[in-house]
């Protein structure tokens, strides 16, 4: 429940906001929304109750993760997946996968959304495509946990239905049928597709990808979504491999096949988008079809470099995510915007991209993704979704520009983290949970897992 408390998070070390503003005197929160910017040596005009003095920290608008895998956290390092190019990867991982069930799934979604709370990251989605005959309401777990924790929500109700008996990759039993994953996700937007501003909970549509499911079932997924007024998303263009394969199964490259389903369009987001040539990043950008860039998860498998100035210049939104975590293997959103620039500053010099394009990606970049106007950047009227750090540990220790030094010398951990006007991480800790639990009860999951597997 929010509180209707008013709190001055007065004079931050340095802000990054995301628009013109002069936001130096801080800001004012009252319940879950920023209510006044203070500009430099002013007080606020809206009377508070509470002032938090903000001289020793560098604050951000709450992080926005566009693309997880929250089961992955059970796989992290696994030995037999180590070194791998994403389809060998992927094969390697399935069977495991296929193992899931309720409780295992339940530690990796609670750990998964610490850590992401731990890094400064306020919504976080997730894609999960997963459900083994006892785990069809993995999405309603996820949901429970999340409002349990605080975290802002944009879940994805992925899907397979193209198994390997049909010539797509996954193992036969992870995939379901057209009809069952059609109905489920109706019932899902039904149950919990909240659309009011500052909603903590949406859900949109997401076959996992074209070499695991039907033709069909992306046609009418497009269809569905464009019915229930909700937004689409799938992994595309990640890999070489996964070009070949459109080609070959549908003699189509991505972008066609993408239009030929009905999914070239402003509702869409796609995971990595990573192969365009330039014609296609035109006509993505036209249709106002986003992209949520990997860094991490992109060095790690070795899948190439995201265009992401070509794409945002083309006019589609470009944000964040930290993927899977078998594949970055870990779900830190600071530490994924610090990736972001590096890795954009090999594919466009290091003067071409700053610290400030990385943030934005990572904030209001990200928030267009998902297709939302009421969160990524701190100014009136958006909401109280903050992230504040210290720059008190050695690796800062004489840094000059604290926005800069944030992502140069590689913060890991926020100080503080506000979601809704709720504060959910203090002091470096989570407010109100216990991470040696959450922890205990996660890598007892992982080390199930890794034995099914074994068994
Ligand atoms: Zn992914």
């Amino acid at each position: 429940m929010s509180t209707k408390r008013t709190t001055w998070l007065a004079n931050p070390l340095a802000i990054f906001t995301g628009t013109d503003e002069d936001a130096r005197g801080g800001l004012v929160v009252s319940g879950p929304v920023i209510v006044e910017i203070v500009p430099l040596n002013s007080e606020p005009v809206t009377p508070y109750e509470e002032k938090v003095y903000l001289t020793d920290q560098v604050v951000i608008p709450g992080l926005i993760n566009t693309h997880h895998h929250f089961y992955q956290t059970l796989t992290r390092a696994l030995p037999a997946a180590l070194n791998k190019e994403l389809f060998p990867w992927l094969q390697t991982l399935y069977p495991v996968w296929a193992n899931l069930d309720p409780e295992v799934h339940r530690a990796a979604t609670r750990l998964a959304l610490a850590e992401l709370l731990l890094s400064g990251c306020t919504t976080a989605s997730d894609h999960h495509y997963l459900f083994p005959a006892n785990l069809t309401d993995a999405i309603d777990h996820q949901v429970e946990i999340g409002s349990e924790m605080g975290v802002r929500l944009a879940l994805t109700r992925g899907s397979m239905s193209l198994g390997k008996y049909q010539g797509g990759l996954p193992p036969n039993s992870v995939v379901q049928t057209e009809q069952a994953i059609l109905a489920d996700s109706e019932r899902l937007v039904a149950k919990y597709h909240d659309r009011s501003r500052f909603s903590m909970s949406q859900i949109a549509l997401a076959p996992c990808s074209p070499f695991s499911v039907t033709t069909e079932l992306m046609r009418d997924t497009a269809i569905m979504a464009e019915k229930l007024d909700v937004r689409l998303h799938t992994h595309l263009a990640e890999t070489i491999d996964e070009e070949n394969f459109c080609e070959k199964m549908f003699g189509m490259r991505t972008v066609d096949y993408l239009e030929s389903v009905g999914w070239l369009s402003n509702r869409t987001w796609l995971a990595h988008g990573i192969h365009f040539n330039e014609a296609e990043i035109k006509r993505l950008g036209q249709a106002g079809t986003g992209v949520c860039h990997c860094p991490s998860s992109n060095m790690m498998l070795a899948s190439g470099i995201c265009h992401v100035k070509e794409l945002e210049v083309a006019g589609s939104p470009v944000g964040l995510g930290v993927d899977g975590s078998a594949s970055n293997d870990c779900s830190n959103m600071i530490q994924e915007v610090r990736q972001a620039m590096y890795i954009q500053r090999l594919r466009y010099g290091s003067s071409a991209v700053t610290h400030f394009d990385a943030y934005r990606w990572g904030t209001s970049g990200s928030a267009k993704v998902l297709g939302r106007d009421d969160i990524g950047t701190l100014a009136k009227g958006m909401a109280a979704d903050i992230a504040t750090f210290k720059l008190d540990e050695p690796r800062f220790s004489g840094a000059h520009d604290p926005l800069a030094a944030l992502l140069l010398c590689g913060a890991h951990r926020a100080e503080s983290v506000m979601v809704n006007g709720e504060w959910r991480v203090k002091s470096g800790e989570l407010v109100g949970m216990d991470i040696e639990q959450i922890m205990y009860e996660h890598k007892r999951a992982a080390a199930t897992l890794a034995a099914r597997a074994i068994a």
